[in-house]
């Protein structure tokens, strides 16, 4: 096969549009309803709280945002409101995802918290039930869990759900990569005490920005709603009892959003014959595909990506910001392998480098399955026991072009490159 560079640059996930999506933009225009209220809001959130099977859906200016009330919110049912100017989670921990991107753990921060990470399990790249019930033996007097499911693959949630009303523990489920996937027959974004999603642009749907907060709760809603719209009371002025915020979402980009919903299966769809095709062309080569349970779980495929197997790995050394790769036959490794797709034109990822290892929360505490666990230079100690998951995974996986637009063909040349890598 003769390869040549793509002439249109081939993203890792781009926005998808339809066309209904302008007619809502354009209705909003219209009408009018260019703030923070409006059709689009309103039609947005019933579609999506159908989907989910959930009462409320509450619209937000984006996912982080969404996340940074749910955390709040389940500070304050366990902490109580805190004094202005002080975080409701101040000298808490708070147990996190810690392979996952850092959106899902800053809001803890925001908070005043301290996020204590917990490892992850090869069976999904998520959380580690294990990890989590060792990490509550280390500190019962935790009370807050924030999971996510990573690249559009839904943890152990049930497990994981287990083991924190073992312990008393709220759960926050940050189901931004997930939507759409489910569990045991139940959507993503239902587990959680309090749950969010994200219509980020690289999202498996997107409103150009956006997100929602979940909930069954019709009480919460209306918090949350308050909250993001600057903490008003029913009073004939502004009237404030609770600190506010400008985290609503705007009708202009709820368009967006409600012009993509009806589509969502299908860009799942896509997604599921992008990860087939590249399962079937790798299927000689020593790397498997993220995996997930099929009996338990539907993901929504959102990323595809590979993880090479131990003994097929070149020798590869990260640094800090850098990183250098010796290239051998029969072997490669992440960067060889991204730098190859690079090569055509087209655009792949490193794996989330797991929160542990990140320079801004490298003193946080990290819980292993066999206990407390720090980053070591390497993730493998005597006789291949792997010590880290979530930096074996780093070391070895990489998100592969994943976009819905991209054609059969296409698709034929970046599993060339990627087999050329281990020749
Ligand atoms: C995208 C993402 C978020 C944040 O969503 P935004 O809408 O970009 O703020 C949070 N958590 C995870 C796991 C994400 O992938």
């Amino acid at each position: 096969m003769e390869i040549k560079p793509f002439e249109k640059k081939l993203y890792l996930a781009s926005p998808t549009m339809h066309g209904e999506e302008i007619k809502y933009i354009q209705e909003a225009y219209d009408t009018n309803w260019l703030s923070t209220v409006g059709a689009n809001i309103n039609e947005s959130e019933k579609l999506i709280a159908e989907k989910i099977g959930c009462k409320c859906a509450v619209a937000l200016s984006s996912g982080t945002a969404a996340l940074h009330l749910a955390i709040k919110l389940a500070g304050e049912k366990l902490y109580g409101q805190a004094k202005v100017g002080h975080g409701v989670l101040e000298g808490r921990k708070v147990f996190c995802s810690d392979v996952t991107f850092d959106a899902t753990v800053n809001p803890v921060a925001y908070e005043g918290g301290e996020a204590v990470f917990i490892d992850t399990e090869y069976d999904t790249w998520n959380m580690s039930p294990k990890a989590l019930e060792k990490a509550f033996e280390i500190y019962p007097e935790v009370k807050m869990v924030v999971v996510a499911h990573l690249y559009g693959t839904p943890g152990k949630v049930s497990e994981l759900r287990k083991v924190c009303d073992k312990y008393g523990a709220l759960l926050v489920e940050d189901a931004a990569e997930s939507l759409g996937a489910t569990y045991e027959g139940k959507q993503t974004g239902t587990f959680g005490d309090v749950s969010i999603i994200s219509f980020n642009g690289n999202k498996i749907i997107t409103g150009s920005s956006g997100g929602m907060f979940l909930t069954d709760s019709l009480e919460d809603a209306d918090k949350i709603r308050k909250w993001s719209t600057q903490s008003r009371e029913d009073a004939p002025w502004y009237q404030h009892e609770e600190l506010g915020y400008n985290y609503r979402m705007s009708n202009v980009i709820a368009g967006v959003v409600r012009g993509q919903i009806p589509h969502l299966e299908e860009h799942i769809a896509q997604k599921k014959a992008i990860y087939d095709r590249y399962k079937e062309g790798f299927k000689d080569l020593p790397v498997k595909m993220n995996p997930f349970d099929a009996e338990k779980s539907k993901p929504n495929y959102w990323l595809s990506c590979l993880l090479i197997d131990e003994d097929a790995m070149c020798k590869q050394v990260r640094g800090e910001k850098e990183v250098l790769y010796v290239s051998e036959p029969g072997k490669s490794c992440p960067t060889e392998i991204l730098e190859a797709i690079v090569s055509i034109n087209a655009e792949g990822r490193p794996i989330w480098k797991p929160m542990h290892m990140q320079p801004i929360y490298r003193s946080h505490a990290f819980i292993t399955e066999q206990g407390n666990g720090r980053a070591r230079s390497n993730a493998y100690i005597d006789e291949g026991t792997v010590l880290d998951v979530g930096m074996d995974i780093f070391n070895r996986g990489l998100c592969l072009p994943s976009d819905n637009k991209m054609t059969p063909e296409q698709q034929d040349v970046v599993i060339e490159v990627v087999k050329r890598c281990f020749q």
